[in-house]
């Protein structure tokens, strides 16, 4: 093992412990992870925001909502064959164990990044899968970083199977008409300013929904957080976001 392993080892274990020491700290049953199963007095901070991480998988509000949506609605079966790109790894974690082989998790390799074991190193714009043969793909804030996102879009709808299902949520401005982007904005400065972040490649406005249906997709359960039960929402902490099922 070189050093350089040794000390991404060791720095792993410190944050591994010093996880374990706050959890225990936040010791109690007023929050619970719908992912992991556990309960504490409150969720870990995360950025600016208190109450949010779970101390065990490191779930936060967005992937807890969609995981109870998932499940929810019964989206993966046993024999399920699910892509998950850029995963999540607390999704990760259950889905692999869910699902096993049928599992795939994949994202586009970058120096400098490590991946769950067993990630493929795959170009969501040409996704190396046979028409047909996949029955749900979920991306989580990908596609506002992917330039020709409807090829991306076109591709998620080849792979899948007829009635399969995908969720492929965006950030976008509500009080945005008409999605903002130009592909003249190339630098990650220049995308910084435009955009509000240096690898991102638009804003999506209102008009995302459109992108989506061009694809040929269909869409289900707007509305789907707000109805939730309060109880549920302040227990496991759930983002305030609209899930869109898209459907084949
Ligand atoms: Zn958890």
């Amino acid at each position: 093992m070189s050093l350089l392993n040794i000390a991404a080892v060791i720095a792993k274990l410190r944050k591994k412990l010093k996880r374990a020491l706050l959890a225990r700290l936040l010791k109690g049953n007023n929050v619970a992870c719908n992912v992991c199963g556990s309960t504490y007095s409150s969720f870990f901070p995360y950025l600016n925001r208190a109450n949010a991480q779970c101390p065990n998988c490191g779930s936060l509000e967005r992937t807890r909502l969609l995981y109870y949506f998932i499940q929810d609605k019964g989206l993966i079966s046993a024999s399920a064959r699910l892509l998950h790109i850029a995963p999540e790894q607390c999704l990760y974690n259950v889905f692999k164990k869910q699902l096993q082989t049928n599992y795939l998790p994949a994202d586009k390799f970058e120096a400098g990044y490590s991946y769950p074991p067993d990630t493929l190193n795959v170009d969501i714009t040409t996704l190396p899968f046979e028409d047909a043969s996949l029955d749900i793909v979920i991306a989580i804030h990908v596609l506002e970083h992917v330039q020709d996102d409807a090829k991306a879009l076109s591709e998620i709808y080849r792979v899948l199977k007829t009635g399969g299902s995908a969720i492929l949520q965006v950030p976008y401005q509500a009080d945005r008409e008409h999605t903002y982007e130009d592909v003249s904005i190339t630098t990650p400065e220049a995308r910084k300013q435009y955009y509000g972040q240096s690898d991102h490649v638009r804003i999506y406005g209102r008009d995302y929904i459109q992108r989506f249906l061009a694809a040929g997709f269909s869409m289900e359960y707007a509305g789907y957080e707000a109805a939730l039960p309060e109880q549920i929402k302040e227990r496991c902490v759930f983002k305030k976001e609209e899930i869109f099922l898209l459907r084949k």
